[in-house]
């Protein structure tokens, strides 16, 4: 993989590369593109950026200060294979063009200071994250957007999916029971062989790839396994994975969704993210304590867990996020931490005697987060944590889905829905902002963005299960 600029400008000409593409994340977490023929791109380019129109993006600049640059990061590059002409893809930061800042609504400008922030407190000089995305692959879905109607594709009073089919080829006499995906042969999977091509195509991209496997709801629920990295790269790996994963599933004619929970009644798709830091290449999370964690690691639990009802209007940041953490599905719905327990929202894996593995799960994100910004952000309370040695409290080593009432009304819960998690993170933000890594403007207009676009749109329309309820009352 090429470092410098100069190294991409070689690679461009030894490939014969024709197009280089663009790309960079917009503030509610996807990709957008804009490709330039090969001699547009030169070593400024690096520095200054290219512009655009960032009036056009969701949640950014007004019409009247709509200049805004896109900085090639050149240790991002590579081949991209969803093209047929020789391209090269290259992820971008965002800049102000008149001062020459990075912008305060970046996310991968956001994730760059929280870096920084770690570094500057001398706890550590590298935080790793691994992402493990789930998903969907289904055969199609149908939504009328223009008309912003309701959805097409739940039928039933189940609300479940009613196609019947969601993986190739029928067969449905070995189509996974409810909850029972994880992880019979083929014939039961059938989407082996495009979870293969998934995995090796984003290899190819310069993912670190490990592995591949059905997930645990009925047919069609995949994850595949890369590789943890530090921070940004983390978040770039996600992006290619997110991005490679929806393009190959559409050259077999299927359509992939990160949703959190679009079936009812079967497990929804997580994004649980472990995480660790570092300093001068030793691991700090090992230590004596529970679980062989360090008296930091169990301070950033503390942390983690004391910001979880705010933290998570940024990990979990969409109205469908709150129908997956619910009891029974393998998703946390309480505030709590254990080793090996999967039914806690912070898991300790259980990862022998090697402190190099020590790393804690934490198992509420979901993938329509923007990974800059929940990366950031969990990495903020977790520095909060430590330097407050927020006390995470005793372990719950039992299943938390089977405590009775009293003992679980000592256990605090994940916030009910999107609003909830927006109203708490409107009170509890200064672990974010106090460090400079996220400003005031950003939360406001996070906060915003979220109730004027999402929850509130969402109050408003009749859902299809209300035809279900009350349409013969
Ligand atoms: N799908 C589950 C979730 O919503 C997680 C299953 C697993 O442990 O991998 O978090
Ligand atoms: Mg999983
Ligand atoms: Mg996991």
């Amino acid at each position: 993989m090429p470092e410098t600029p100069q190294e991409v400008l070689k690679l461009i000409k030894d490939n014969n590369i024709q197009i280089i593409d663009l790309k960079f994340i917009d503030m509610p977490g996807i990709w957008q593109h804009c490709s330039f023929y090969y001699d547009q791109i030169d070593e400024s380019s690096f520095s200054d950026g290219v512009p655009f129109d960032g009036s056009s993006i969701r949640g950014w600049k007004a019409i009247n200060e709509s200049d805004m640059s896109m900085v090639p990061d050149p240790t991002t590059a590579w081949i991209d294979p969803f093209f047929a002409e020789p391209t090269l893809s290259m992820i971008c930061s965002i800049k102000e063009p008149r001062t020459g800042e990075w912008y305060s609504r970046d996310p991968r400008s956001i994730a760059a200071k929280a870096v920084d922030y770690l570094r500057s407190t001398g706890l550590g000089d590298t935080a790793f994250f691994g992402p493990e995305a789930e998903f969907f692959v289904f055969d199609d879905v149908r939504f009328d957007q223009a008309e912003n109607k309701s959805y097409y594709y739940v039928d039933s009073v189940e609300g479940r999916w009613n196609s019947g089919k969601e993986e190739a080829g029928g067969n449905l006499g070995y189509k996974p029971r409810y909850k029972e995906g994880y992880f019979p042969v083929p014939p039961t999977d059938t989407i082996q062989d495009m979870r293969t091509e998934m995995l090796l195509t984003m290899g190819k991209c310069g993912v670190p790839i490990e592995k591949h496997h059905h997930e645990v709801a009925t047919g069609g629920q995949n994850e595949l396994g890369i590789r943890f990295d530090t921070l940004i790269k983390s978040a770039d790996n996600l992006m290619i994975y997110k991005y490679v994963i929806k393009n190959v599933a559409k050259k077999y004619g299927k359509t992939v969704t990160f949703m959190p929970k679009p079936l009812f009644n079967d497990n929804g798709s997580g994004m649980h993210t472990h995480q660790s830091i570092w300093n001068n290449g030793q691991p700090l999370f090992w230590g004596d304590g529970y679980a062989n964690l360090s008296k930091m690691a169990l301070n950033y639990i503390g942390g983690l867990l004391r910001h979880a009802p705010a933290l998570l209007a940024l990990t979990n940041p969409t109205t469908n996020s709150y129908k997956r953490l619910v009891p029974g599905f393998e998703a946390p719905v309480n505030l709590a931490y254990s080793q090996g327990n999967r039914s806690a929202s912070i898991r300790i894996p259980l990862s022998g005697t090697n402190p190099k593995a020590k790393r804690l799960e934490f198992r509420c994100p979901d993938a329509t987060c923007n990974p800059y910004l929940a990366f950031a952000a969990m990495l903020c309370a977790g520095i909060d944590g430590i330097k407050n040695e927020i006390d995470p409290g005793e372990p719950l080593d039992v299943d938390i889905y089977d405590l009775s009432p009293e003992e679980l009304s000592k256990v605090p819960s994940t916030p009910g829905s999107l609003e909830a998690a927006l109203e708490n993170l409107e009170k509890d933000h200064s672990f974010l902002t106090d460090s400079g890594v996220f400003t005031e403007d950003f939360i406001e207009n996070w906060i915003e963005y979220k109730l004027d676009n999402e929850v509130n749109p969402m109050r408003l329309r009749p859902h299809p299960y209300e035809f279900a309820l009350y349409y013969d009352v």
